[in-house]
């Protein structure tokens, strides 16, 4: 007999099961079973007999399961600045919080980042994406704080390492003092790459290079992050065509569009992925198509900050990998990734497409294989599918909130926040019973609340 434990077998039944598998398979009443952090099989009725090894058994009677959601785009330490500047648009809003932003430090950093995470894990978030492009001169090291903080909640995480270096003397937006040199940004990119990307299969940390946006960033800038990204085999992300003014200053500044802007400096391709994309017209539709290029859709930031509404339908019907971001906390408060999947739906019946625009299931692929696609990652997550991770919600759709909604999805995705009993990521149990198991929330959120009083008392 060997020493070693058994592997364990996890077999959950009598639920519900969203698949989001290529034919968006569902089972009315149907099984999962999890081997060694992996989907080993998914089907109707109960599991198969004759599991062997240590089992678990989850009766999910009253449950749907579904793949772990997926946030593609996300600022954690904007959780210290949130409900501030509430009635500006995206260029006003960015001015009044820069000097506030250039205030931050490593301490501030990681408390935002639990907070964040914690937010998003504790409703049903398995993979996250977090995208920071401020680092103040000897402000510490602020993407190791957030890489800890995603290693203490224990979601997945793509950290991405942005960069400005086009303050307001080059004509950028941010002040001086927020920026970097272009060479001091980009070699401390390729650190954050050689450092910390973990490129294996089930990897828990992926590094991204991510210039923070056309009006904030060098041209050479953009086109050497580029080069890098492809020489590291890694992402690359970043804000784009976000908002009228943007397009404005990048006709005024390049003599021509973002999107065609992107193009020039080598930000189109299958290993990009950009958020917002909310105006774009038939030709830039077309080269996100050609290009296979992703985008972040944030439905919440962009009416928050009255950016317009993203032409989702379109983008999905010419074939463009779309995920869904919370954005930072400063411009989508709630934090959450569900509010996204609701107005996703909501939102785009407002545009031209109106009650065609998205079903529940385009929400649910959107948040969760979608997203996957987008990060570089389908073969992996997204569907409950065999081989695929274990990372699975099971959402408690049997009380107050959702009891009279009949179809599952629609109850998830139109209903209130459902309360989550178990969400794993490879198998491990990260929310059991609507508590975060591996961080103490009560804790965070008071750290969260003592460090965003210091940037308060720190800002101009
Ligand atoms: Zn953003």
């Amino acid at each position: 007999m060997s020493d070693q434990p058994a592997p364990r077998r996890l077999v959950i039944e009598n639920c519900a099961v969203a698949t989001v598998d290529a034919g968006n398979t569902r089972h009315e009443r149907g099984h999962l079973v999890i081997f060694d952090g992996v989907i080993e099989a998914v089907g109707p009725g109960p599991a198969p007999a004759g599991e062997t090894g240590e089992v678990r058994r989850v009766d999910a009677e009253g449950h749907l399961a579904t793949p772990g959601l997926i946030n593609t785009h996300h600022h954690f330490y904007q959780w210290l600045t949130r409900g501030m500047a509430t009635d500006h648009n995206l260029f006003d809003w960015l001015v009044a919080l820069y000097p506030v932003w250039a205030r931050i430090d490593e301490p501030m950093v990681g408390a935002a980042a639990r907070a964040s995470l914690a937010m998003m894990a504790r409703g049903g978030v398995t993979t996250a994406s977090d995208h920071h492009y401020i680092f103040p001169r000897g402000s510490g090291d602020l993407l190791g704080a957030t890489i800890t903080a995603g290693r203490e909640v224990g979601i997945r995480l793509t950290a991405t390492r942005g960069s400005m270096d086009r303050g307001e003397s080059d004509g950028g937006l941010p002040p001086d003092f927020a920026v970097e040199s272009t060479q001091e940004a980009l070699r401390a990119t390729e650190e954050a790459v050689d450092t910390h990307h973990d490129p294996s299969f089930g990897s828990m940390l992926h590094i991204a290079v991510a210039p923070c946006s056309p009006f904030t960033v060098s041209t050479e800038l953009m086109r050497e992050a580029a080069v890098l990204a492809r020489r590291k085999g890694v992402r690359l992300h970043t804000h784009g065509s976000e908002t009228v003014e943007e397009e404005r200053y990048c006709h005024e500044l390049f003599g021509m569009g973002p999107t065609e802007y992107f193009e020039t400096t080598g930000w189109l391709g299958e290993d990009v992925w950009m958020a917002h994309c909310v105006h774009m017209n038939d030709t830039d539709v077309a080269a996100f198509a050609r290009t296979g290029t992703g985008v972040a859709h944030c439905p919440s930031s962009n009416a928050r900050l009255a950016a317009g509404i993203a032409r989702v339908p379109d983008l999905l019907r010419a074939g463009v990998p779309v995920g869904l971001g919370v954005d930072g906390t400063a411009s989508n408060e709630t934090g959450e990734l569900h509010t996204e999947l609701r107005n996703a739906l909501l939102v785009n019946r407002l545009g031209p497409h109106r009650e065609k625009a998205l079903g529940v299931d385009d929400a649910l692929r959107l948040a969760t294989m979608g997203g996957a696609r987008v990060l570089g990652r389908d073969r992996e997550i997204g569907s409950l599918e065999p081989g695929k991770l274990a990372d699975v919600v099971l959402w408690r759709l049997d009380g107050l909130g959702h009891s009279t909604i009949a179809d599952p999805v629609a109850a998830l995705v139109l209903g209130p926040p459902a309360p989550i009993s178990l969400a794993l990521v490879g198998g491990e149990p990260v929310v059991e019973d609507g508590r975060l198991l591996t961080v103490d929330e009560d804790t965070i959120a008071r750290e969260a609340r003592t460090h965003s009083r210091r940037l308060a008392d720190a800002a101009p």
